[in-house]
């Protein structure tokens, strides 16, 4: 077997705004799974939900300040340089091209798994990257459908199989439940609450600064 670089993993989103679930999920994964970093990757268009709220530049400048002192986590900003609708697929096909034996974790919750079957392209997204799914409680995995199926074909309990191969295998990791989602925030800002302790000060700093939610864009 030829030499395999240290895994990374990689987080999409479209972080409108970047919140400690998706912070706390990179960080934990990261340290579990012994990645060598977790990619966040702002989308520019979503391709499966409404359009976001906050602009792409600013998406990013969030993700910035939320892990500006966080080594193990980085920003990618290849699908808003790309601009159109973002596919995943599009993406692992670029970073593939960089990083050549480097095994790629795509992670995503239990939410995001179950439509995984719609996403453009998504049997190829398998054959680039490992999926990492973030167990949410709330969330049951299927006993049918496709991704029951795809659980049963490729789901591993070892974790280890992520630094054996470049891509592939599903594996299921528990990670802190940390109920909180960006459209809550958004609805709090709106409001005139204060979303405060459920995103990094540095990125609500940057939100007031901006007027980013205010309840004019809601
Ligand atoms: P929205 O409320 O606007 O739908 P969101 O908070 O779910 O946004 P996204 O940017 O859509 O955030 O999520 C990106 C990824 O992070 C998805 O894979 C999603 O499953 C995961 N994720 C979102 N919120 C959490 C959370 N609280 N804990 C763990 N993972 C999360």
């Amino acid at each position: 077997m030829y030499h395999l670089q240290q895994a990374i993993g990689i987080l999409g989103g479209t972080f409108d705004p970047i919140h400690f679930g998706h912070l706390r999920t990179a960080l934990e994964l990261y340290q579990a799974l012994d990645l060598a970093e977790v990619r966040l990757v702002p989308c520019y268009q979503p391709v499966h939900r409404k359009l976001p709220i906050a602009t792409p530049e600013q998406r990013l400048a969030m993700v910035r300040r939320a892990i500006d002192e966080e080594p193990a986590l980085q920003v990618d900003d290849c699908e808003i340089k790309r601009k159109g609708p973002s596919f995943t697929i599009d993406t692992l096909t670029a970073l593939r091209k960089k990083l050549p034996d480097t095994p790629f974790c795509l992670i995503m919750g239990i939410d995001a798994l179950l439509g995984f079957p719609s996403w453009h392209r998504w049997e190829e997204i398998l054959q680039a990257t490992h999926l990492v799914i973030a167990h949410r409680p709330q969330y049951q995995l299927p006993h049918t459908g496709i991704v029951s199926d795809l659980l049963k074909q490729r789901l591993k309990q070892n974790s280890d199989v992520i630094h054996e191969s470049l891509s592939g295998s599903i594996i299921l990791h528990p990670v802190t439940p940390l109920e909180i989602s960006a459209t809550d925030i958004r609805k709090q800002i709106a409001m005139g609450r204060s979303p405060r302790y459920l995103l990094p000060n540095s990125v609500l700093k940057y939100i007031q600064e901006h007027g980013v939610y205010s309840i004019s864009h809601i």
